[in-house]
């Protein structure tokens, strides 16, 4: 028989994304609207471990919506990955009475809170909480928004110093593994070429588009790359500038400013569903299930799969960015 969540316990976990706070929020007072006591547990699976849980009221969540990081703070822990380090988290858990457990990170974290979950039968609900996007069962992971626009708005500006001087910029953007925030900051800033870790680049492809728009006179090149694409982007500033002696090149990092700053709307919008639905799942008895939302509707994906599936990268976008920058 399942048994009744009466105490919640919420995490973030892993690499950080804004909108965290959001769904903190919402699954604060979610709890609270159900007369469920709710647990803060900071710094993720570290916290855990060292006891760094504390109970959460109403007022704990005020003032966050808007704000970037995550008051919980968050971390990567190997102890975890231990049974004895997981006996300890346990322990922790069990002393508070806590039997149901938030868990905002990525597949890492789902990882662990489904091992955790299937040796001491306390159910986890999962919450997509990062900007690589890369995890299936949901159109939306928390952060991703925010990066992307974050990404968009300093490419813009780097078009504009690439005008000025008609220069071939070259830009990084984060990702990790995944190139969604490439494809999706690249087709809205009009970026002549998107290479991602999912699609092999071809280098003679690119000298070609390249010499082509050259002799089209067209004098900003921009090149959106992700951090995860094999050749990277100083390499291929290094080959343009040996074939295409005469293009000024230049290559710009974006790097973490991708993961900050005040969430979007839409960011904080899924945050809250994501946060509301979690506990709501916890309180209808499922367990280790990811709160994803799919066509707009709320989607309920087993963490093992969450885990294993990754989000299919639609390589359709990829052709019409060449026919959109002509
Ligand atoms: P991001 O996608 O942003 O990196 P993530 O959640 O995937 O976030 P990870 O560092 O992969 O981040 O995982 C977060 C934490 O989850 C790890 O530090 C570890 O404590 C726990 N974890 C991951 N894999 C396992 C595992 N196999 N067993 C137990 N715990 C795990």
């Amino acid at each position: 028989m399942e048994k009744k969540v009466s105490k919640i316990g919420v995490m973030t976990s892993g690499g950080d994304s804004t909108g965290m706070n959001a769904a903190v929020r919402a699954v604060v007072r979610t709890s609270l609207y159900h007369n469920i006591e709710v647990f803060g547990i900071y710094r993720g699976f570290s916290g855990m471990i060292e006891d760094d849980i504390h109970p959460m009221e109403s007022r704990s969540v005020a003032n966050i919506i808007q704000r970037g990081g995550t008051i919980l703070k968050t971390a990567r822990s190997k102890e975890f990955k231990t049974p004895q380090g997981r006996q300890t988290a346990y322990n922790n858990l069990k002393k508070r009475g806590i039997n149901g457990l938030v868990v905002i990170g990525g597949d890492g974290s789902f990882k662990g809170a489904q091992i955790f979950s299937n040796e001491f039968d306390i159910p986890c609900i999962g919450i997509p909480g990062t900007i690589d996007k890369d995890i299936a069962g949901s159109d939306f992971t928390i952060g991703f928004d925010t990066a992307v626009n974050t990404a968009v708005q300093a490419i813009d500006k780097i078009r504009d110093t690439a005008d000025a001087h008609d220069r071939l910029f070259i830009v990084e953007v984060m990702g990790r593994d995944a190139g969604y925030i490439a494809l999706h900051s690249g087709i809205a800033t009009g970026a002549e070429n998107i290479l991602v870790p999912e699609s092999e680049t071809d280098i003679e492809d690119l000298i070609q588009s390249l010499t082509q728009n050259e002799k089209r006179k067209k004098l900003v090149n921009l090149i959106v790359v992700a951090e995860g694409e094999k050749i990277g982007a100083n390499e291929i500033a290094a080959v343009i500038e040996k074939r295409l002696p005469n293009v000024d090149v230049r290559v710009c990092v974006l790097g973490h400013i991708q993961r900050g700053g005040s969430p979007t709307c839409l960011d904080r919008l899924i945050a809250s569903r994501m946060g509301y639905h979690a506990v709501e799942c916890l309180l209808l008895g499922k367990q280790n299930v990811m709160v994803g939302i799919l066509n707009n509707k709320m989607n309920y994906l087993p963490l093992d799969k969450a885990i294993k599936e990754k989000e299919k990268f639609n390589n359709d976008w990829l052709k019409i960015v060449k026919i959109l920058s002509s």
